[in-house]
C-alpha cells in the first residue's frame, strides 16, 4: 500500500516536471567561482531550445544564450539578488537555435549553505514571449494613437488658423475681423474708451486686373496686406481683409484724430511702394481711398454702425477724387 502510494507521487511529480510549462532547476555558485546545475526539468528543450543535459554538462552555456543586450541586467540582477538573499524576478530575451528571440521569466532565489559558502539557486524560467508581443502590439497601438493626436492636433490648429485668416494675403479675414469688432466694441463701451475704423480700398483696381492681369492683381493686394501689417504696430490694432480689394483696420482706445493721421500714413505709404498703374487717374502708382470712422460705444448704436459710417466717409472719399482720407465722426 505504502509501496503503491510512493509509486504513484514518483510518477505524479514525473508527470508534473515533464509537462509544466516552465524549466525548474537547481544551480550551485561555489565559493571558488566554479558552478553546477544539479538539476534541471525535461521541460528545457521546449522552453530553452537545448534538453536540460546540455547545459548540465557546462554550466556557461545557460549565460550563452542570453541575449547580449541583456547580459548585463541579468548579472547585475544576479549579484543583487545574492546580496539581498532572496527572491530574483526578471525577464531577460534568450536566443534559440534557429536564431530566433524569445522572451522568458526567471524566478529565482538564492540560499547561502553555510557549510561551503556555496549559493544554491532554486528557480524556474518561463515562457512569456506571447505576453511580450502582446504588450508590444499595445505599446505600437499607443505609440501610433499618440502620433495620430498629434497629427490631428496639428491639423486643429491649421484649420483654426485657416479659420481666421485671409488665405491669399495671409492676414486676419472678416470672420476675425467681425468677431474682433464685437469684442472691442463691447470692451471699449465698458471702459468707455473711444473706437475708431479705417475702411480701406484700392483705387481703380478693376482697372489694375485689366491693364495687367489678374495674377499682378493678386500681387499687388498681397503686397498691400504685407505693408498695412507692417504700419499696424499697436498690439490691440487689428487690420483684416474685408473682403476683395478692400481692407480694414480697427483701432480700440483711438479717438478720430489720431486715427486720421494714421490713415494718413496708410495711404501715403501704400502710394510710396510704387506699384504702377498707368490706368489710373488718381496717381501714377497704386493708391488707396480711406474712410475713417470714430466711436464712443453706446447701447444707441451697433458695432456695424462703425462700419457703415466708415463705409460713408469711403464713399466720399471716391467722391473727392480718390487716393484720400475722409472721415465721419458720430455719437
Ligand atoms: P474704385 O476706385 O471705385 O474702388 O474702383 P475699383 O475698380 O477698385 O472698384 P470696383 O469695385 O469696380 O472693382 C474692384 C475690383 O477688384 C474688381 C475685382 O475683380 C477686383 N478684385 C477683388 N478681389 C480681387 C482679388 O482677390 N484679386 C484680384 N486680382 N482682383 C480682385
Ligand atoms: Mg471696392
Ligand atoms: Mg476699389
Amino acid at each position: 500500500m505504502i509501496k503503491e502510494h510512493m509509486d504513484l507521487t514518483q510518477e505524479m511529480l514525473q508527470d508534473f516536471l515533464n509537462t509544466m510549462p516552465a524549466v525548474l532547476y537547481e544551480y550551485v555558485l561555489y565559493a571558488d567561482g566554479t558552478s553546477e546545475l544539479v538539476y534541471m526539468s525535461p521541460t528545457s528543450l521546449d522552453i530553452l531550445g537545448h534538453p536540460a543535459e546540455y547545459f548540465i554538462a557546462d554550466t556557461e552555456r545557460l549565460w550563452a544564450i542570453v541575449h547580449p543586450d541583456d547580459i548585463d541586467l541579468l548579472i547585475a540582477e544576479d549579484v543583487n539578488a545574492r546580496n539581498r538573499q532572496d527572491v530574483f524576478v526578471l525577464q531577460v530575451r534568450i536566443i534559440l537555435p534557429s536564431g530566433q528571440e524569445k522572451w522568458v521569466l526567471i524566478n529565482s532565489k538564492p540560499t547561502l549553505r553555510k557549510k561551503n559558502n556555496a549559493f544554491i539557486w532554486c528557480g524556474y524560467i518561463t515562457d512569456i514571449s506571447a505576453q511580450k508581443s502582446a504588450e508590444l502590439e499595445v505599446s505600437l497601438r499607443i505609440a501610433e494613437l499618440l502620433e495620430s493626436e498629434k497629427k490631428l492636433k496639428k491639423l486643429n490648429q491649421t484649420l483654426e488658423k485657416l479659420a481666421v485668416q485671409d488665405g491669399m494675403t495671409g492676414i486676419a479675414n472678416r470672420r476675425a475681423f467681425d468677431t474682433r469688432l464685437e469684442y472691442e466694441w463691447n470692451r471699449c463701451q465698458r471702459e468707455k474708451q473711444p473706437l475708431s475704423l479705417i475702411m480701406i480700398d484700392v483705387d481703380f483696381f478693376k482697372q489694375y486686373n485689366d491693364h495687367y492681369g489678374h495674377l499682378a492683381g493678386d500681387d499687388c493686394l498681397k503686397m498691400i496686406a504685407k505693408e498695412l501689417s507692417f504700419i499696424t504696430k499697436r498690439e490691440t490694432d487689428f487690420c483684416a481683409r474685408f473682403g476683395g480689394e478692400e481692407f480694414v483696420v480697427l483701432l480700440p482706445n483711438t479717438t478720430l484724430s489720431p486715427a486720421i493721421q494714421l490713415a494718413e500714413v496708410y495711404r501715403e505709404k501704400i502710394n510710396q511702394l510704387g506699384i504702377s498703374h498707368e490706368s489710373s487717374t488718381a496717381s501714377n502708382y497704386i493708391s488707396i481711398s480711406a474712410g475713417v470712422s470714430s466711436s464712443l460705444p453706446t447701447d444707441d448704436e451697433t458695432p456695424l454702425s462703425l462700419i457703415d459710417k466708415a463705409d460713408q466717409a469711403l464713399y466720399q472719399a471716391k467722391m473727392n477724387g480718390r487716393n484720400r482720407v475722409e472721415n465721419i465722426s458720430f455719437s
